[in-house]
């Protein structure tokens, strides 16, 4: 691990402006992602700011009938809280689906948004890594690519986006609210938020220099059934091969995101308008324009038989 300094922030602003202001500097939030990338020196960040002391770690009820997370809430907190578990299942059943006990207890809502992808090239650093080292090639491509994308991605970059909570976020359309070194603030839907890589698979996120997530806010609850199914290698303690979030209403309509197929949870709005039809109809739609390869074909397969398996479990 490279030498770094470290401070902890005064005020949401102060730690944006001085993020903005110092080359190299970093947030660190639960650090789950971040010194794991750090000992790897895939991440090399000079100078830290710990974002943990600044009281961002409440959940309150917005006056639409929503719910603003804390940036700072734990995943476990985020999971266990009555309101989530009785309004946003989906959410609930995306985190308990993610990492371990421990990690959740540690793992903050603007870290696991902003975790990096988890393919095995972008870890290995004498692999060429466009993500890591912009213009040095994909070790993916032309490599082994089962875990990989076969949706979203382009001929620079090929990795998924890791999250589970990501893929919840996206079905219950969750809007991401920030600060800006110059203290104005802003709120980025999360359809928005995470980057398909095209020429630049290094810009992961919508976020400016110095850009500190203060929240996440949820919309008016909408009922329906909540249902997220992960497959994975393991029962347990691994990420997607691919995951279904939905959120369905007893008339079979809905929505639909996808984990572990594309490089951000992945939801076609014109999908959803399938739902009534069934599974055949909303995979079409959803993988239209997929460029799987022969390693990660199989992943059409394995969503289509989760999608219908969930709208089968949303009937009852
Ligand atoms: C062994 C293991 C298994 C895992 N399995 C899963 C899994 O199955 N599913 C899953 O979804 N996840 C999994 N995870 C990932 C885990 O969920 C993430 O590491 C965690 O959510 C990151 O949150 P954190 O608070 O620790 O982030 P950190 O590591 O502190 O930060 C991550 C990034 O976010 C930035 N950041 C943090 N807070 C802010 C903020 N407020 N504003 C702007 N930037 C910020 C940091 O600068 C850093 O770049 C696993 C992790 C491990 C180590
Ligand atoms: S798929 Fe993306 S993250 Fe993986 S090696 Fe290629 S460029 Fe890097």
């Amino acid at each position: 691990m490279r030498p770094f300094t470290y401070e902890r922030a005064t005020s949401a602003q102060d730690a944006a402006a001085k993020a903005a202001a110092m080359p190299g500097a970093r947030f660190i939030a639960g650090g789950t992602n971040l010194l794991d990338l750090m000992k790897l020196e895939i991440e090399t960040p000079g100078h830290l700011i710990d974002v943990n002391g600044l009281g961002m770690d409440q959940m309150v009820e917005t006056p639409d009938g929503g719910l603003r997370i804390g940036a700072l809430v734990r995943n476990t907190d985020l999971a266990a809280d009555k309101r989530v578990r009785k309004d946003y299942g989906v959410l609930t059943r995306a985190l308990v689906a993610g990492a371990s006990g421990q990690l959740r207890n540690k793992a903050t809502t603007a870290g696991n948004l902003l975790q990096r992808t988890r393919c095995p090239y972008f870890y290995d650093v004498n692999m060429p890594c466009n993500k890591r080292k912009p213009g040095s090639g994909c070790g993916a491509i032309g490599g082994f690519s089962r875990q990989l994308g076969v949706i979203g991605t382009s001929e620079a970059c090929i990795a998924t986006h890791p999250s589970d909570m990501a893929v919840a976020m996206r079905v219950l359309d969750a809007s991401v609210e920030t600060m800006r070194p110059d203290g104005t603030t802003r709120a980025i839907p999360i359809a928005e938020f995470h980057k398909l890589p095209g020429q630049t698979p290094q810009t992961e996120t919508a976020l400016e220099k110095g850009e500190l997530i203060i929240s996440v806010a949820l919309p008016k609850p909408t009922g329906g059934t909540h249902i997220y199914r992960k497959v994975r290698d393991r029962a347990s303690y691994a990420f997607a091969l691919v995951s279904v979030a939905a959120v369905i209403g007893r008339d079979g309509k809905g929505a639909v995101a996808l984990g572990g197929v594309a490089p951000k949870p992945w939801r076609v709005e014109e999908a959803d308008a399938l739902l009534p039809k069934g599974a055949q109809a909303v995979s079409d739609r959803l993988f239209a324009e997929a460029t799987p390869r022969e390693d990660n074909a199989f992943k059409i397969m394995l969503a289509k038989r989760t999608i219908a398996s969930v709208i089968a479990e949303a009937k009852g």
